[in-house]
């Protein structure tokens, strides 16, 4: 063909070739392929996903496509290799690290997130940079693997990162992608739309995976996605969950436990609370007062009022009154 990316895909598809094969087959991916296993991955998943390893000698993919006639210095800008600036030889960007290829839209390889093996290294995943190639926020990982399954289950998962993926899909969750980190661009969002509007969003359960669970159902919920939240419980992330509680309290977990947002805000909200004492119940009723405010339909409105209403014993009158206090107080 006649893409001006061509030997940068090429190089692509080589790479990711060579560091699977290394990973799957070698002594020099032993070690790799052994953390991958001691962290539960089957054989089936590695393969699936294509799970690759960057060996220490950082001249190892640089050797390889001299040697498969590549012109080196025309993949400068291209994210795989390290060109240092006194001209000395181009060598490997990545080393000693589990890769992880990524994919755009119609599953051709374009960059790579590879992780280190130590914990002590850093930084502990490194991503491509930015390429004519790699763009992070126009892909989704796994979107090519999981579009098909998507469609048909009318319904997405989506994860931080490439472990929560591929652990969920071995659970037998396998309609699940991740933007890589925690941020979502509105293109990923329309993107997930087309497939499905149906989202649910498994993110960490620490601050930041909740911040960026409302900020993204925000985005999907502005291009028309209904979206739940899973609540994976604090301190743990899908992948140890499902590593430590299985695969079909996983399921349970996806399926039946996902929650509105709202709901999920309230939820929240409701753990750091006691309601036992007067002061905090007050607290909590005009906490969840302020999250309505949020919230465009009267009708879902109102439903999330009922239940303060009745919890405490409020009428609903008063509970109108106050509500329109604060939205007075916000504008
Ligand atoms: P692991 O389970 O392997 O420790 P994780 O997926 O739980 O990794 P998080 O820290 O929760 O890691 O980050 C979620 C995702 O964000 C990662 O999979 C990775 O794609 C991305 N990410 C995290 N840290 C970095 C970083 N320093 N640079 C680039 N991307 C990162
Ligand atoms: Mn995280
Ligand atoms: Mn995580
Ligand atoms: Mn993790």
């Amino acid at each position: 063909s006649s893409d001006v990316h061509d030997p940068l895909r090429r190089a692509h598809e080589l790479a990711a070739r060579f560091y699977h094969h290394l990973f799957m087959n070698t002594e020099q991916g032993r070690n790799a392929f052994q953390y991958m296993e001691n962290r539960g991955l089957t054989e089936q998943a590695l393969l699936h996903f294509q799970i690759g390893y960057a060996p220490n000698e950082r001249s190892s993919l640089t050797t390889l496509l001299e040697k498969r006639e590549f012109d080196v210095q025309s993949l400068e800008s291209g994210g795989l290799l390290q060109f240092p600036e006194d001209g000395r030889k181009a060598y490997d960007r990545f080393h000693n690290r589990v890769m992880f290829p990524l994919h755009d839209l119609q599953g051709r390889v374009i960059g790579f997130n590879g992780r280190t093996l130590h914990k002590e290294s850093k930084p502990k995943y490194l991503n491509s940079p930015e390429t004519e190639l790699f763009k992070k926020n126009e892909i989704l990982y796994g979107f090519h693997l999981a579009k098909q399954t998507v469609r048909k289950k009318d319904q997405l998962v989506l994860f931080e990162g490439c472990m929560d993926v591929i652990s969920a899909w071995m659970a037998g969750v396998d309609h699940g992608m991740a933007a890589l980190g925690t941020s979502l661009t509105t293109r990923q969002a329309k993107l997930i739309r087309k497939l499905t509007e149906n989202v649910v969003l498994c993110y960490d359960g620490d601050h930041a995976g909740r911040e960026a669970a409302f900020k993204n159902a925000q985005s999907l919920q502005s291009v028309g996605c209904n979206v739940l939240i899973c609540p994976i419980p604090d301190g743990s992330d899908p992948d140890e969950y499902i590593q430590t509680q299985g695969h079909e309290a996983f399921r349970t977990l996806v399926y039946e436990r996902s929650q509105s947002v709202t709901s999920f805000k309230i939820q929240s909200l409701r753990r750091e609370k006691n309601l036992q004492r007067e002061g905090e119940q007050r607290l909590y009723i005009e906490q969840v007062l302020e999250i309505l405010l949020d919230i465009e339909s009267a009708i879902d409105r109102e439903y999330y009022l009922k239940e303060l209403s009745f919890e405490f014993n409020l009428s609903m009158e008063a509970l109108h009154t106050e509500l329109n206090d604060l939205s007075r107080k916000q504008h």
